[in-house]
């Protein structure tokens, strides 16, 4: 008896002792970022040239269509005026009509080049929500500290950074040894295939692989983490796929009153419940990613809790489960988005149809899912495909080892203050993936600093971006560009 009791003992120090280690070595070193001094920075041009961009309305309006034109025209037109040297130093194709492959050869063509993606194209206003914008949302206007309306921040502020950070280093008479790619889409905002798609197929037909790729992403969060003060800056390293997936379900057309003991919409729906009581397995490995590269600052519980997975993972995976935001993070999503069946309260459906999304998380794949949903729902009645043009796999996760990434670390903490960095995972989609043939590399970060009040302007009401994260946001496309561009 006595000796079982000493082995418990001595098996709960192992573990408290094997808990503790791994608590205290949990996390990387905070790399020292080299500060690199800038050339005199001036932000007024970048102000009036987004400002003149805001204004002309490069509107998406819905799935497998482009911009009006003469809007995308006008667009150019401003980005031509603005940037003098950019266009006569760099040699500039138009892709598929309205997309903008620049190019800014190296000096040393040994060295992969580099890209920098951004879109031209902004979603519509709500003609509903007029009202409540402050300020005209296609006016430009610079008011109280802040440049207005739609696309400031998502993302002609970065398209115009990216332009006026070129300008800038070639007024200084940079030259780059790696050659530097500007890829500009026209359709982002409906699935970025006339712009970055047909961009990447030409990269990829003439052989080119790149070093690293830059697009906007998550950016640097206030209160993203729990018992975190400060910031984080967040680069997308990941991103989800995406499947949407149509159910079917056939019924015997028929009078009401003598119904059989399911119809087509019984079948489908006791599918979708199914479905949703039974979601994709969690994977916490992105979390676990992102919180090793803070873990300095994590206060004790959560830094134990992500260094022992092994025996805590459980416990961490019920309280991320606890929020929508957490949860899709460390999950393949299920969201069952439109039913319909039925014609008339008394006649029994022919017909059932239901559109379910779902956000693949990396390392599943489209195929997963659809063996997830026939072994779910378990049920040969209910017939189901994927929408062909809505389905993709999830982007293979990029490095965090190589000097791609550190010089991307280093130029967002020389930027903003030293504020810690992290890789994590885009849930939404953006042109980057277009490029995933291409580049092992990508990463997905809009710097500037905002918190989740400021986020909700983007697509929403009110859109902004303050004239001080537009000086930050120059510097930081000069030091990027700058450190990238050198071998
Ligand atoms: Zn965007």
């Amino acid at each position: 008896m006595e000796t079982i009791i000493w082995v418990v003992i001595a098996a709960i120090i192992v573990i408290i002792a094997v808990v503790l280690v791994r608590t205290f070595t949990f996390g990387e070193k905070p790399r020292v970022a080299p500060d690199a001094l800038l050339p005199g920075v001036n932000a007024e041009r970048f102000v009036q040239s987004l400002s003149e961009a805001v204004q002309c309305q490069t509107i998406s309006y819905g799935e497998g269509t482009i911009p009006d034109g003469n809007t995308l025209e006008q667009l150019q037109a401003v980005l031509k005026k603005s940037y003098p040297l950019v266009h006569q130093s760099l040699h500039l194709e138009k892709v598929n009509q309205y997309g903008l492959l620049y190019t800014w050869q190296g000096s040393n063509p040994d060295l992969k080049p580099v890209l920098f993606s951004a879109h031209q194209d902004v979603v519509p206003v709500d003609p509903s929500t007029l009202d409540e914008w402050t300020r005209q949302p296609f006016g430009g206007e610079v008011a109280d500290g802040y440049l207005w309306g739609r696309g400031s921040l998502d993302m002609k502020c970065q398209l115009v950074g990216v332009l006026d950070a070129v300008e800038t280093l070639l007024a200084g008479g940079m030259k780059p040894e790696r050659t530097i790619y500007l890829a500009f889409g026209h359709d982002e905002e409906v699935g970025g295939i006339q712009g970055a798609g047909h961009i990447a197929a030409l990269l990829k037909e003439r052989g080119i692989q790149l070093g690293a790729l830059w697009d906007e992403g998550i950016n640097i969060l206030v209160g993203a983490l729990p018992g975190v003060e400060g910031p984080i800056g967040l680069v997308g390293a990941a991103e989800k796929g995406y499947m949407t997936v149509e159910f079917k379900v056939d019924g015997k057309p028929g009078h009401a009153s003598t119904p059989p003991p399911q119809t087509a919409i019984g079948i489908l729906s006791a599918a979708m419940a199914k479905l949703e009581a039974n979601p994709l397995p969690a994977d916490l490995g992105i979390m676990q990613k992102m919180m090793r590269s803070v873990a300095h600052l994590l206060p004790f519980s959560l830094r134990m809790a992500f260094a022992n997975l092994w025996l805590f993972g459980g416990m961490v995976r019920k309280k991320l489960e606890a929020s929508e935001q957490t949860t899709a993070a460390i999950r393949t999503t299920t969201a069952v988005t439109v039913i319909s069946g039925g014609v008339k309260d008394n006649i029994l459906p022919h017909q059932a149809t239901a559109f379910v999304n779902f956000r693949i998380f990396p390392g599943q794949t489209t195929d997963d899912v659809l063996s997830h949903i026939k072994r779910v729902v378990a049920d040969e009645r209910v017939k189901f495909k994927p929408v062909l043009t809505a389905c993709w796999n999830p982007v293979k996760s990029s490095p965090t080892d190589i000097p791609f990434y550190a010089q991307l670390q280093a130029a967002i903490q020389n930027t903003f203050d030293n504020v810690p960095v992290a890789p994590f995972m885009m849930v939404a989609a953006t042109d980057s993936r277009h490029y995933a043939p291409i580049s092992d590399a990508v990463y997905r970060f809009s710097p500037y600093v905002a918190d989740s009040a400021e986020l909700k302007r983007l697509h929403g009401i009110d859109e902004r971006i303050s004239l001080e994260a537009l000086e930050k946001m120059l510097e930081f496309f000069i030091r990027l560009m700058r450190s990238w561009s050198k071998g």
